[in-house]
């Protein structure tokens, strides 16, 4: 049972932390969900604690990449979505301490709290990747990804710009956002059929390099996708995971399952870069 509280103290029935598409879902159904079953929630009851200006929808960042979509359709002023019967802390989240059901934020604020969620998203490890970081702010370097906002167009420049050679795109070994890591194989799929489009297929080679085994995580779906790579024409090589990237000389490590490392040349490279959890909560009792 939840205690009652008010909406101006720093102790909530629910504290939220992060505002990302799971923190706004999960806030509004928990307060709908207790209006539903007659026990409404007052405003307030609910915190969301988070200090991003925008909300960014990342799928979107798919067709940006594929030349389908503006990049400033995929993003609103998170203040804007937060609805009045949310409380919305425009802070981060520095610390927990389960022991009194209370957050404290970066500027010292303690919230205490009956029940809290996490959903504070994946950390994209940019620097796990040596090279990457200094490649992507390069506009002539041929590097990009559609993993976040500030590359997402330039995936679709550097598709667009090339006219022939080695287009790569590749998938880290361990974890990424979206169930099984489709959209490095989508983005891939969409610069093949753009090129096809547009009579350059012929005189550019796609490459597959993946950190992973095969081409899904879940066999049924894995064993098609390797046979439509293979019928497409596109280079697939396993257990290669990306290391770094020398973009003055386009040229991109892979360490391969048996410890040692291969250098290939690409002319663009599309980079999945590897996810993990935020280092806030890497140590933290949650
Ligand atoms: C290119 C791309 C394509 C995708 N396509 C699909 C798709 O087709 N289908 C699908 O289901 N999924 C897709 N996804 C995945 C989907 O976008 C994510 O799973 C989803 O956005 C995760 O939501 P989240 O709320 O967990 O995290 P996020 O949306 O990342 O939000 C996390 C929030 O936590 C906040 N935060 C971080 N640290 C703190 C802190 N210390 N204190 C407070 N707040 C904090 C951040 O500011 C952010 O607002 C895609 C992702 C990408 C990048």
């Amino acid at each position: 049972r939840l205690s009652s509280t008010s909406a101006t103290s720093d102790t909530y029935k629910v504290v939220v932390v992060g505002s990302g598409t799971a923190g706004l879902s999960v806030a509004n159904q928990i307060f709908h969900r207790f209006a539903a079953a007659g026990k409404s929630l007052n405003a307030g009851d609910i915190a969301i604690v988070d200090s991003a200006e925008f909300h960014y929808y990342q799928p979107g960042w798919t067709l940006v990449g594929s030349g389908l979509r503006s990049k400033s359709t995929t993003r609103e002023p998170l203040a804007s979505l937060i609805p009045k019967h949310l409380t919305h802390i425009s802070e981060n989240v520095k610390t927990f301490t389960p022991e009194s059901s209370s957050v404290t934020t970066a500027s010292g604020r303690t919230l205490s709290y009956d029940a809290l969620v996490v959903a504070t998203g994946l950390q994209i490890n940019w620097n796990g990747i040596q090279g990457l970081s200094q490649a992507l702010v390069d506009s002539g370097s041929g590097v990009s990804s559609i993993y976040s906002y500030d590359t997402c167009d330039k995936v679709w420049n550097d598709i667009e710009g090339l006219r022939n050679g080695n287009a790569v795109f590749t998938q880290p070994a361990g974890v990424v956002k979206c169930a099984g890591g489709k959209h490095q194989l989508l983005i891939m799929w969409m610069a093949l059929d753009r090129f096809k489009r547009t009579s350059r297929a012929d005189k550019i080679k796609v490459n597959f390099y993946t950190g992973m085994p095969t081409m899904f995580s879940v066999k049924k779906y894995s064993d098609v996708l390797d046979v439509l790579r293979q019928e497409r024409g596109v280079g697939g090589f396993f257990q290669h995971n990306l290391v770094s990237v020398d973009s003055a000389n386009h040229k991109a490590t892979f360490k391969k399952a048996d410890g040692t490392t291969e250098e290939i040349d690409y002319t663009t490279l599309h980079v999945t870069p590897p996810m993990g959890p935020l280092d806030f909560l890497k140590n933290s009792p949650v």
